[in-house]
């Protein structure tokens, strides 16, 4: 899995390659559908709704031609504002199959927040659930560019003024089905999640038909190999992050598995679901590691059926997964990515080595570069990873220059520092991006930077992630510097953040006032003196 080459190293997969597939998501989609007709493949925890491959391909069609009749079509963007319910996998499929991009949106973001990527996606509809309907119309009165956009508001779970209910898309004849779009599977958007990457804002991910669809052929093989028929996975992890479009929604879709769906995390839910579903396959983040691992309740809930589990999203500590094994004697394995990835790059087998994300999937290339001097570095020492692969975005929407930094000569800048052992296996030791991960959940410091600079009383202010230990990951905290003349108290600050952002992005590691801001002399926030 090494290969030498003029002095330079390069990390191959240990499986072998598959062919490219140059099928639209729809038509990939829809093939595989074919096969697990009968399979019972997305189930509604709360309610038990269901749907087997027959009647997800069948919704499809209908809401694809109900979308061509209100004047969606190929190049248009939506965006789906929802927590998971198995109609999320549906509409995705629907406007994939019309070549209609799908940009997904946190289900917990304010208005503000949900305001600002409406307009930078340029959706034309929002698909979403009754409860979130205030956020959505909160989010349109305050912006008068997504609004002058917004030509629909689709409400999944039932009927709303002003909206269109998703049942009467599922009334369609099916007649406008757009059979033949002609879809360029490397240029067209087919998803569109946010993600502020290396640095800097949240930005739209164009994600290619041609992307996701080998992400979802490459996962077929190792430990992301389900057995067909057989398998029940654990739908919990939200559905509007890669991790959960691709792997939670989609991948089981292509493997005949069934997929237990939860709109929310409650501990006993959860549990006894496992144990009702008989679930076989666990996908996980680490706070969800640490929940199981620490949890006293599992003695009171059957959860022998579980074959494995995997945890993904952000660094698990291998004491927390070790305690799991233990208590379960279940393999913890690790995999991992990014949004602009697909998300899957990286997997580890069974038997597994702790601590270390895996090696890479088919297809995939990587190589260890010094972050410093740019030189390409050998098995064992410590530089930022590069990646190769179909996988790989076709860059950031309308956003060139961020573009340009992250993939050169089509390799994936990660923005995460490790190493690679002689036989393939990465290990994660740091991040080199100023990305802050709360418990798995991308905060951006630039954002809440340009928040916190947005109050009259503010001059200028920095934002780092405080590591806080297994399962939680970091936390934001603050540097302020206040502005002359005014008075402002470290309270007032932590309000204000909280008021304008989600819940996941309070400033959980406080606040600290500062004269000033070191910075580079081109303006760099010297993130590493702060910490
Ligand atoms: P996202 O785009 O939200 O999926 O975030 C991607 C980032 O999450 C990566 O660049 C890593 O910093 C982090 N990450 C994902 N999976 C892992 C893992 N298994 N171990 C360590 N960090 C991870």
């Amino acid at each position: 899995v090494v290969v030498e080459n003029n002095g330079e190293t390069m990390i191959r997969s240990p499986y072998k390659d598959v062919p490219e597939i140059n099928q639209s998501f729809g038509e990939f989609m829809f093939s595989y559908l074919g096969k697990f007709s009968k399979l019972e493949l997305l189930v509604d925890y709360p309610t038990g709704r269901h749907y087997t491959g027959s009647k997800v391909k069948d919704c499809a069609v209908k809401v694809a031609s109900a979308l061509s009749r209100m004047g969606l079509q190929k190049g248009d963007v939506v965006l789906i504002f929802a927590s998971n319910c198995p109609e999320y996998p549906i509409l995705f499929l629907a406007c994939g199959v019309a070549g209609i991009a799908v940009s997904t949106a946190n289900p917990v973001y304010t208005p503000g927040e949900l305001a600002r990527q409406l307009a930078h996606s340029e959706a034309r509809a929002v698909f979403t659930l009754k409860a979130m309907l205030p956020t959505v119309k909160e989010a349109l009165s305050g912006n008068q560019e997504a609004a002058e956009r917004v030509k629909h508001i689709i409400v999944i779970d039932g009927e709303a003024d002003k909206c269109r209910p998703f049942s009467s898309l599922l009334d369609d004849d099916g007649q406008m089905f757009p059979e033949n779009t002609d879809i360029d599977t490397r240029g067209t958007i087919l998803t569109l999640p946010y993600s502020s990457g290396t640095t800097g804002l949240p930005k739209g991910v164009m994600l290619s038909h041609f992307n996701m669809v080998n992400n979802l052929q490459q996962a077929m093989c190792g430990q992301m190999k389900f057995h067909t028929g057989e398998d029940i996975l654990m739908g919990l992890l939200p559905f509007y992050h890669i991790y959960g479009l691709t792997v939670l929604q989609f991948s089981p879709l292509t493997q005949g598995t069934k997929l237990i769906i939860h709109p929310k995390f409650e501990p006993e839910t959860f549990l006894k679901s496992i144990e009702e579903h008989k679930v076989t396959y666990c996908h996980l983040v680490p706070p969800l590691v640490l929940f199981l691992a620490k949890s006293r309740d599992l003695g009171r809930f059957n959860l022998t059926s579980i074959r494995q589990f995997v945890s993904g999203g952000a660094p698990l500590g291998a004491g927390v997964s070790s305690d799991l094994e233990k208590a379960l004697g279940v393999p913890v394995l690790q995999a991992y990515g990014l949004t602009e990835s697909s998300p899957i790059t990286h997997y580890d087998e069974k038997p597994h080595r702790q601590g270390t994300i895996g090696r890479l999937i088919p297809n995939t290339r990587a190589m260890v570069m010094d972050p410093i001097s740019g030189a390409n570095l050998p098995v064992g020492e410590t530089g930022e990873i590069l990646i190769k692969g179909p996988q790989i975005m076709m860059g950031y929407l309308k956003n060139k220059e961020a573009t340009d930094k992250t993939v050169r000569d089509g390799w994936l800048y990660t923005g995460d520092i490790g190493h690679v052992d002689a036989d393939g296996y990465f290990t994660i030791s740091d991040r080199l991006k100023e990305l802050i991960k709360y418990k798995g959940y991308q905060v951006a410091p630039a954002e809440l930077e340009a928040l916190l600079c947005t109050h009259p009383a503010i001059q200028d202010a920095a934002v780092i992630g405080l590591s806080v230990g297994e399962g939680v990951g970091e936390v934001p905290k603050a540097f302020v510097v206040a502005k002359p003349g005014h008075n402002i108290s470290m309270e007032e600050v932590l309000n204000f953040v909280e008021k304008n952002v989600a819940p996941y992005k309070k400033l959980r590691g406080g606040v600290e006032f500062i004269d000033q801001i070191p910075k580079t002399a081109s303006g760099k926030i010297l993130r590493r003196m702060l910490r």
